[in-house]
């Protein structure tokens, strides 16, 4: 349930409502926008929550049942914009900001090379991964805290922050340490205890969707996070399974405007994983920003015949290039920037 205040609702009119709130053995969320403040009921009680009860109180212009089971991700809870600070930068904002670098971090020298090919391209932040979650145990599963430190050196030469994944909740403090934006993968997107330590971080928190999740799916495992009282989470569509072998994924971009709709957080999409051939990356990645996505987040790399993993889907940095150019042509002509 959620009680919206009239405009010109007094600050005790206000903390009545919280009180009986919690009177009633809830949790209250409050979300001041520019017009209401909009106070979210949550949790359990035996104490029936009456509407009625609640509109009738001073300074409440109305009461509303939310039907979907997220609530602090939903945006009857916080109709405004979510506004997730990234280098300087808000994802969310007007401008589309783009994440981008290479799917595993493969050395000191790689790291380096690509932070600063993506950030002359226009990147707002590096991603590469330390830990990976690879289909096979057989296959490259990451340099671990060595390639954190590169990141991090990476960071220090360009500027640029760093999103790299984290793939237990034991490891949440020492990704922290390196990493200005955790990233839960799509095989993680419901191991409820990683999504506990991540909320718990307070770190910023790319979470992305599982390959067989739907989109509300995605949001309650957002809401673990938000849960946790951390509000710095962007969600990410990277492709579903689907019955279609053409392409590595298919790219949900019915999702992209489903989300904007059904969330206040930044919706981020990731055409690499989506579509995973690097001669279709651009055109998703358009149509991505084309349908209303707040971020990208693309691989990149120098020698994609020799990576480790990700090679088909990695552009090279004059294709990142070109493709930064195209998405922002694309941003121009629906109101944005990038
Ligand atoms: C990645 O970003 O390299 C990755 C493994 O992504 P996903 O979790 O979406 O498969
Ligand atoms: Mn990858």
């Amino acid at each position: 349930m959620i009680v919206v205040m009239k405009p010109k609702a007094t600050a005790r009119q206000i903390s009545d409502v919280i009180n009986r709130v919690q009177a009633d053995g809830y949790r209250a969320h409050l979300s001041e926008g520019e017009q209401h403040t909009i106070i979210g009921v949550v949790g359990e009680s035996p104490t029936p929550l009456r509407e009625e009860n609640y509109s009738v109180m001073e300074g409440v212009e109305k009461v509303m049942r939310v039907s979907v089971p997220y609530k602090l991700a939903s945006r009857h809870f916080h109709p405004a914009d979510t506004l997730v600070p990234l280098n300087g930068a808000l994802m969310g904002g007007q401008k589309v900001l783009v994440i981008a670098g290479p799917c595993s971090v493969e050395s000191r020298d790689q790291i380096i090379e690509l932070a600063c090919a993506v950030k002359e391209a226009g990147a707002t932040a590096l991603r590469g991964g330390a830990f990976k979650p690879r289909t096979s145990p057989y296959s490259f599963q990451g340099y671990g805290e060595k390639a954190l430190q590169w990141l991090a050196e990476a960071r220090e030469r360009t500027g640029l922050p760093v999103v790299t994944e984290v793939m237990d909740a034991a490891l949440v403090p020492l990704v922290c340490q390196y990493a200005d934006v955790l990233q839960i993968g799509a095989r993680n997107m419901q191991n409820f205890t990683l999504l506990n330590a991540a909320g718990e971080s307070q770190h910023t928190i790319l979470l992305k969707r599982g390959m067989s999740s739907t989109v509300e799916d995605l949001l309650m495992s957002a809401e673990y996070i938000l849960a946790q009282g951390n509000k710095r989470v962007m969600v990410c569509e990277r492709g579903i399974r689907t019955f279609e072998k053409a392409t590595r994924n298919t790219f949900d971009v019915n999702a992209i405007p489903v989300l904007k709709a059904a969330t206040h957080l930044p919706v981020v999409a990731d055409p690499s994983h989506a579509v995973g051939l690097w001669e279709y990356v651009e055109p998703i990645a358009r149509s991505a920003v084309a349908a209303g996505a707040d971020g990208l987040i693309v691989e990149v790399h120098a020698r994609p015949e020799e990576a480790v993993s990700d090679g088909r889907q990695s552009l090279k940095p004059d294709r990142f290039k070109a493709m930064m150019e195209q998405v922002r042509r694309v941003a121009e002509a629906v109101g944005r920037t990038a």
